[in-house]
């Protein structure tokens, strides 16, 4: 790589980061931090954290900036990020952002690259009440457009298909009021910061994957 960059998919619950994170992450060698995958790591695994985290993500809402900020400051810290990472969920509100900007300064990264998967919120509900994920490996699946070849269960290595617990109707009102509030604005952040591209994220798996991946190649070079 270049120089140590870091990466970030901005966008709605459901928007397509995590599947298209999954990808680009390894295709640019770099780690994939999902602060939701960490939040929901820590809650199976009945840590501290999990036990204050749980509940305010079954309700739809934002855990607080002061714990997601030490979260990914420990996650950053780790040897294998020196090179940069790519942010999936994070950051949600502007003082993340902010705190990410003294972070990313501090550690010598260069200006990040931003990208915002658009998606219109009558297509969210579909996408996010038909995900299924895998319990072992993580992989994402959608009942109605991405099913697995047997129902329940993944391609990849037979683990069983699960439905997150917040991808309930009713939650996933709350997550998409929560986004519009706190996290939509971050794209004039970026944007006046001449770092924001945006990319159509209601195409194809594939389609949306090439243009990312076009994006962030081009950031590269
Ligand atoms: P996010 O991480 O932004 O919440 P996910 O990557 O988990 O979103 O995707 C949400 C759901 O939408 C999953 O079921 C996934 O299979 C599906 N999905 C992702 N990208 C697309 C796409 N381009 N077209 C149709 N469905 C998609
Ligand atoms: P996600 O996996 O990105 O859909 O996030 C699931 C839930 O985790 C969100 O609805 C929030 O409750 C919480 N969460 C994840 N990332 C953040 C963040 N950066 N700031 C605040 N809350 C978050």
């Amino acid at each position: 790589m270049a120089s140590k960059r870091a990466f970030i998919f901005l966008g709605p619950p459901g928007a397509g980061k995590g599947t298209q994170a999954k990808r680009i992450a390894k295709q640019l060698g770099v780690p994939h931090l999902s602060t939701g995958d960490l939040m929901r790591d820590a809650v199976a695994r009945g840590t501290d954290l999990g036990k204050i985290v749980g509940p305010i993500m079954q309700r739809g809402e934002l855990v607080s900036d002061d714990l997601v900020m030490k979260m990914v400051e420990e996650r950053l810290a780790q040897p294998n990020c020196s090179g940069g990472c790519l942010f999936d969920g994070f950051p949600r509100t502007l003082a993340q952002a902010e705190g990410l900007d003294a972070i990313l300064r501090r550690s010598g990264f260069g200006q990040p690259v931003v990208v915002d998967l658009d998606v219109s919120h009558d297509k969210l509900l579909r996408r996010l009440t038909g995900r299924r994920t895998c319990s072992v490996n993580g992989e994402i699946y959608n009942i109605y457009d991405a099913p697995p070849k047997v129902e329940g269960v993944c391609d990849n290595d037979g683990g069983k298909l699960v439905q997150r617990a917040d991808d309930t109707a009713e939650i996933v009102q709350q997550r998409l009021a929560a986004y519009d509030r706190a996290t939509k604005p971050l794209a004039d952040y970026y944007r006046s910061q001449g770092v924001l591209q945006r990319v159509d994220a209601s195409a194809s798996v594939d389609d949306v994957g090439r243009a990312l991946l076009g994006i962030v190649m081009g950031a590269q070079s």
